[in-house]
């Protein structure tokens, strides 16, 4: 009988395995897949460094900030703000604050009014004076009815907030939550954005190596559960059984509302698992950078596929060779094409913002993520952070616990394990 059986080796899944190990908890890690991480996790083609899906780890998490070693990770910062794309033009806007010399240029920038401005202060100023409990505590709507009622005009949302933020919770309705928002915002304002040095799959990998990797089982998916009095079943797909006095569903949402479905009826809790949000990001390899800047580029112009750029190799040079760039393409949910078609729209789309140059990128990979992040929409984060006891011997952790992020998911693995660690004390 093992003390505690964790299934899946996401952020969630290793700060649970982390936060027993410092409880002298002997636990077990079972893992489908053929690598730590989950969803964080960076692939090597051709001498390129591609995400899976464009991500950023924002140093002012507090849980990361704990639970990482960032001057191992060598995380290289964006530049705070986004440089937007009007249709016919790009204008940056920069966080004046961290950017002093482009205040001015912010300030006139034709993305919203003076008013927006000084909303956009006044908000920052709030947030920075707020801790996590009181954004918590506020009342939760959507992000987009909250930014209106702060004062923000049409033009501001059109143009700076829907894409920034649809790029972030891969939601261009702004349905998500208010909490979630003004939780990133403080993040964003009070920190930097930044990469690893060496991608965004350093940062499970740096929290697996400082654990016992004969404890960690990989190429080893869990096929069902079953609850007994004395514990749990957990069924391999490989056809082993394993028992174990408490399990851990460290899975995404999806596959934990499967798993939950194979308990017997009479035992089987409930969870209701939230709809997934999507996203799909295209990487190019450019002999020119398309921007010389560590920044990211936004589509101002509320139309078109594309959401978002980036040119990772201007922040991390590790992304690309030398002499070459790293162009990262994010369109919001999953379009309904072939790749072919997509890769040939999003060129042309490119090409317009950029100029010929496009023609001559070169098509590395396209990642459609289903399951990329949960729907936070209202009332997703009342209570902020969901129970993660399911039975007796059942827990859940995952980033949809918490906030949907690299810190909620950290977070819900440690709470899982703080929990398990109660019920042996
Ligand atoms: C494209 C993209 C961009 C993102 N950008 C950001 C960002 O910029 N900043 C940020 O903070 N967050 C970002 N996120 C969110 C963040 O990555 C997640 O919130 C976090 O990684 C979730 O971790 P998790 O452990 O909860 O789940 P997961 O990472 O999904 O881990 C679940 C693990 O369970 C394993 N598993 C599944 N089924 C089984 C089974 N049957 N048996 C055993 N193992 C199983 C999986 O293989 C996986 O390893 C992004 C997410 C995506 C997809």
């Amino acid at each position: 009988m093992h003390d505690v059986l964790i299934i899946g080796a996401g952020l969630a899944g290793l700060s649970a395995a982390r936060e027993l190990t410092k409880r002298n908890i002997v636990w077990q890690l079972l893992e489908a897949s053929d690598r730590v991480g989950g969803r964080v996790a960076t692939d090597e083609v051709g001498g390129f460094l591609l995400d899976r899906g464009f991500q950023i780890l924002l140093d002012a998490y507090p849980e990361a900030h704990q639970t990482l070693d960032y001057g191992e990770l060598n995380l290289r910062p964006f530049h705070a703000g986004a440089k937007i794309w009007l249709g016919d033009k790009f204008t940056t806007v920069s966080n004046p604050l961290q950017h002093p010399k482009y205040a001015l240029s912010t300030l006139l920038a034709p993305i919203g009014s003076l008013s927006d401005k000084f909303a956009m202060l006044t908000l920052r100023s709030m947030l920075e004076h707020s801790s996590l409990d009181d954004i918590f505590e506020r009342r939760e709507r959507t992000t987009s009815e909250y930014l209106r009622s702060f004062g923000f005009s049409q033009h501001i949302m059109e143009r700076f907030f829907t894409p920034f933020l649809g790029g972030v919770f891969f939601d261009s309705k702004l349905d998500t939550s208010s909490r979630m928002f003004e939780f990133v915002f403080k993040m964003f304002a009070s920190g930097k954005a930044t990469l690893p040095a060496a991608g965004m799959g350093r940062i499970p990998r740096q929290m697996a190596l400082r654990l016992d990797s004969a404890r960690i089982r990989l190429n080893t998916p869990v096929a069902s559960l079953e609850e007994t009095p004395e514990g749990a079943i957990v069924r391999l797909a490989s056809g082993e059984t394993l028992r174990a006095k408490a399990v851990i569903i460290a899975t995404n949402w999806h596959t934990a509302s499967h798993l939950v479905s194979t308990i017997p009826t009479a035992a089987r809790p409930s969870f209701t698992a939230p709809k997934s949000r999507s996203t799909t990001c295209l990487y190019f390899a450019a002999d020119k950078a398309p921007t010389a800047e560590p920044i990211l580029v936004l589509n101002g112009t509320g139309r078109g596929l594309v959401n978002n750029v980036c040119v990772p190799s201007n922040v991390a040079p590790l992304y690309a060779p030398k002499g070459q760039s790293l162009v990262s393409v994010s369109v919001i949910g999953s379009p309904q094409t072939d790749d072919d078609t997509l890769i040939a729209a999003t060129r042309k789309e490119m090409a317009a913002w950029f100029g010929a140059e496009v023609q001559e990128w070169r098509h590395l990979r396209t990642y459609h993520i289903e399951h990329a992040l949960p729907d936070q929409t209202p009332p997703a984060l009342t209570p902020p952070e969901r129970p993660v006891r399911l039975t007796d011997s059942l827990f859940i952790a995952g980033d949809h616990r918490d906030t949907a992020s690299i810190q909620g998911a950290l977070v819900s693995g440690r709470r899982t394990a703080e929990a398990i660690a109660a019920l042996f004390a």
